[in-house]
C-alpha cells in the first residue's frame, strides 16, 4: 500500500497513524477528523478535566509530532466511500484516494425516546459528554452550581457525578437497570459503587426510569419530578456505522470485521468504538475502550506497514474513577458468568464461566489487576481451583 486514509481522528485513528510510522511504513498517512484542533483522549473530560479543567493533559501528541512523522492532518466530514474507485468523499466535496482505508469513527451518544428529550438536547438544555465541547459546556454549568440530574448510572454518568458533588452541586443520578453500571460489571461492583455514590451524598435511584424531560427538570417513572439546573444524558453510545453501511460494507451493532480486524472489502479496515469483533471467546463484540482503540489500531498499522497477518488477540481491559476509587477491569465479563469475591481488605472479582476464569474486577488494587491481564493472556485457561489452590494470590500465580 502506498496511500492510507485514517477516517476519524480519535484515539484509535491517531494512533493507527503514529504506529504505521512506528513499524515503517513509508507511504502517505492521512489522518482526517471532524472536530477542531489536535487529536485528544476522552478518558480526562469525565475525571481530571471535568474537576480542573487543565487542558494539557488531553491532546495525544504536540502539533510538531505531526510534521515530523509526516502524518498529513485533513479536518473534515467524510460523507461517502467509493470502493471501485477507492476515493473517500468529504462533506466539502474534496475526495482522498487511499490503497488502505482504516475506518476509526468512533460512536456518538444515544438519545432514547424520552417525551421532551430530543428537543432539549437539540437546544442543549440536555448534554452529553463525549467530545471536549461537551466537556467545555458542562464545566460552566458545574461553575454555576445549583442541582444536576445525571440521566444514565454507567460509568460516564457516575465519573461526572462524583465530580460535580466534589463541586458541591446536589446530585441525583437516575438509572432504569435495577443496578448502576449492570451492562458491564459485576453485582458485586454494582453495590460497592452504589454505597460509595451514596456515601458522597449523590441521590441515586437505580430501577427508576427518566419518562420525560423538559428544560430545568426530569420526570420519573415513578412519579416524581426531580428539578436540574444541569442535566447530562448518560444512556450510551452508537456506533458511527453509517458511512460503511452505505458502502454496502457488514455493519452489525458496528463495522463487522474479521480476526485481522478487516472488513468484507479487503482494503478497509475498522477499529475502536465502531468496530465490531471476534472477541476473546469468538463470538462478536464491540468495546468501548481505550485499550480496544489502540490495540487494534497497533494490529492493523502492523498488517498494513509488515505484512504480517495473525489473527487479534489481546487482552480487554478497562478504568473508570469515581470519587477516590479505581475500578479496574481485566478480560470480558458476560451476565451468565458466576462471581467469586477474593477474601482480603481489597474489592477483587472473579468471573467464572463454569470453573474457566474470563475477567476480574478490582478496585483500587492495581497489582492484582496487572496480574490478571498476564493471566487472561496465557493460551492456558486458569480454573476456580488453581486460584483458591494459590490462596486467591493473583500476583503469585502471574509470576
Ligand atoms: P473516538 O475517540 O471517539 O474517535 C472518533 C473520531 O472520529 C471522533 O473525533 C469523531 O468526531 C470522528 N468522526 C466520526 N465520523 C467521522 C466522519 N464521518 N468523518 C470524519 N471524522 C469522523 N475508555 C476507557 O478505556 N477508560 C475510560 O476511563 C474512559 N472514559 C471515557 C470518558 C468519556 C467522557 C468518554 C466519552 C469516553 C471514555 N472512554 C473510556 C472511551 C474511550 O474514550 C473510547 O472508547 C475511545 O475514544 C474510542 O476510540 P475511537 O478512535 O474508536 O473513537
Amino acid at each position: 500500500a502506498d496511500r492510507v486514509v485514517i477516517v476519524g481522528a480519535g484515539q484509535g485513528g491517531f494512533q493507527a497513524a503514529a504506529s504505521l510510522r512506528q513499524d515503517g511504513f513509508a507511504g502517505r498517512v492521512t489522518l482526517l477528523g471532524d472536530e477542531p484542533g489536535l487529536p485528544y483522549q476522552r478518558p480526562p473530560l469525565s475525571k481530571a478535566y471535568m474537576k480542573d479543567g487543565d487542558p494539557k493533559r488531553l491532546a495525544l501528541r504536540a502539533e510538531a509530532f505531526f510534521a515530523e512523522a509526516a502524518i498529513e492532518r485533513v479536518e473534515g466530514r467524510a460523507v461517502a466511500i467509493d470502493r471501485a474507485a477507492a476515493r473517500v468523499g468529504l462533506a466539502d466535496g474534496r475526495t482522498l484516494a487511499y490503497d488502505q482505508l482504516i475506518l476509526a469513527t468512533g460512536a456518538r451518544n444515544v438519545v432514547p425516546p424520552i417525551a421532551g428529550l430530543a428537543d432539549a438536547v437539540a437546544s442543549r438544555a440536555v448534554v452529553g459528554l463525549r467530545t471536549l465541547g461537551d466537556a467545555g459546556l458542562l464545566r460552566e454549568r458545574i461553575a454555576a452550581g445549583g442541582r444536576a440530574v445525571v440521566i444514565g448510572g454507567g460509568f460516564i454518568g457516575l465519573e461526572f457525578a462524583a465530580v460535580a458533588r466534589a463541586a458541591g452541586l446536589d446530585v441525583t443520578v437516575v438509572e432504569a437497570a435495577d443496578r448502576l453500571m449492570a451492562r458491564v460489571v459485576s453485582p458485586e461492583i454494582s453495590g460497592h459503587f452504589l454505597d460509595l455514590h451514596r456515601s458522597l451524598g449523590v441521590d441515586v435511584r437505580p430501577g427508576v426510569a427518566a419518562t420525560a424531560v423538559e428544560p430545568g427538570a426530569v420526570t420519573l417513572a415513578d412519579g416524581d419530578r426531580v428539578a436540574g439546573d444541569l442535566i447530562l444524558l448518560a444512556v450510551g453510545v452508537r456506533p458511527n456505522a453509517e458511512l460503511a453501511a452505505e458502502a454496502g460494507l457488514g455493519v452489525a451493532n458496528g463495522v463487522v470485521v474479521d480476526g485481522r480486524l478487516v472488513t468484507s472489502d479487503p482494503a478497509i479496515s475498522a477499529l475502536g468504538d465502531v468496530a465490531s469483533y471476534p472477541g476473546p471467546d469468538g463470538a462478536p463484540v464491540r468495546l468501548e475502550s481505550v485499550q480496544a482503540a489502540v490495540d487494534h489500531a497497533r494490529h492493523i498499522a502492523r498488517r498494513i506497514a509488515t505484512g504480517d497477518m495473525a489473527d487479534y488477540a489481546a487482552v480487554p481491559w478497562f478504568w473508570s474513577d469515581q470519587g477516590d476509587r479505581k475500578l479496574q477491569i481485566a478480560g470480558l465479563r458476560h451476565p451468565g458468568h458466576r462471581t467469586v469475591v477474593v477474601p482480603g481488605d481489597r474489592l477483587v472479582v472473579l468471573s467464572l464461566d463454569g470453573d474457566v476464569l474470563k475477567a476480574v474486577e478490582t478496585v483500587n488494587a492495581p497489582a492484582p489487576h496487572m496480574a490478571a491481564r498476564r493471566l487472561l493472556a496465557q493460551d492456558r485457561a486458569l480454573t476456580a481451583g488453581e486460584i483458591e489452590a494459590a490462596g486467591f494470590d493473583l500476583v503469585a500465580l502471574a509470576k
